[in-house]
């Protein structure tokens, strides 16, 4: 089998946050085939380490994977988790920023303390683990961050609106980072996934009216699954996208372009 060289990314360093489980799982998988050496994050130690033996099976014998245990809303632990990892693993080539939650609540009952978490765990994290990153990739003069974004990023529904709101933040913190960062090299795209089933989702799998409507509301009439986000994921990683940076790649079954 032959791959075009702009899509090689074996022996790259790659860190992905959240990884333990769900999308996050998946896409670091999807480096390890692709023969870089991933780092798995969560915030839960005996998890990742599941996780890592999982992604080194699939991956094959000579799939390096590493774990690094932190919380990603915390500013003291994220720089010191980033150290640590380049320290133990090598200098990082990619970042996937894409530890994230849901909160699906009603706007008038949210209480501060939910509002405060949510924009934590998906915004104020993308701005931690990138600038700690990125002060490490510009000063090698190359990098690429890739935010988890969401059709959220774009649209919403009744009672998700604080999720939203930290998805269509990241979309400008997407953008932003590429303006501050372009010069050093540094590529800053998203990838926003539609309705994908994991974790974070399954009450709405289970809700059956609810899976209907996705799958009718989807032009490919069905809910995304994590290995649909892979090959995005890649393309974003490898030389392949050197001059795209600031864009959000939508991989939602069509959803984001039908009424
Ligand atoms: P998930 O199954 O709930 O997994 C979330 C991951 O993030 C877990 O590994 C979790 O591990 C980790 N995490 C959460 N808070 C963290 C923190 N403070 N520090 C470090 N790690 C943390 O969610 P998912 O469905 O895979 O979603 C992953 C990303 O995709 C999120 O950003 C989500 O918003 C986005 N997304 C999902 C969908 C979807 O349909 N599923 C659609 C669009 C976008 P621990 O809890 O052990 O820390």
């Amino acid at each position: 089998m032959t791959t075009h060289p702009l899509f090689d990314i074996a022996g790259r360093t790659a860190l992905v946050t959240g990884s333990s489980r769900g999308i996050g799982h998946a896409l670091a998988r999807g480096l390890a085939e692709a023969g870089c050496t991933v780092v798995l994050n969560g915030r839960d130690p005996r998890a990742l380490e599941e996780a890592a033996k999982a992604v080194a099976d699939s991956g094959g014998a000579g799939a390096a994977v590493h774990t690094a245990a932190f919380d990603v809303t915390d500013g003291p632990a994220v720089a010191a988790g980033i150290a640590e990892v380049e320290e133990r693993v090598g200098p990082l080539d990619i970042l996937v920023n894409n530890a994230g939650m849901q909160n699906r609540a009603p706007l008038l009952e949210f209480t501060d303390t939910a509002w405060q978490q949510i924009v934590d765990t998906n915004l104020t994290s993308a701005f931690l683990v990138g600038r700690e990153a990125a002060r490490r990739m510009t000063t090698r003069g190359h990098g690429k961050i890739i935010n988890i974004c969401s059709l959220q990023s774009e649209v919403v529904r009744p009672g998700i609106a604080p999720y939203a709101a930290t998805k269509g933040a990241l979309k400008m913190l997407t953008k932003g980072m590429c303006a501050d960062w372009g010069r050093y090299g540094i590529q800053v795209n998203g990838l926003g996934p539609g309705y994908i089933e994991t974790e974070l989702t399954r009450p709405l799998v289970e809700d059956e009216e609810f899976s209907a409507w996705v799958r009718g509301r989807t032009p490919a009439g069905r809910w995304g699954r994590t290995e649909d986000l892979v090959g995005a994921l890649l393309y974003l990683a490898s030389p392949a996208s050197d001059f795209v940076s600031g864009q959000v790649l939508y991989v939602d079954g069509g959803m984001t372009s039908v009424l």
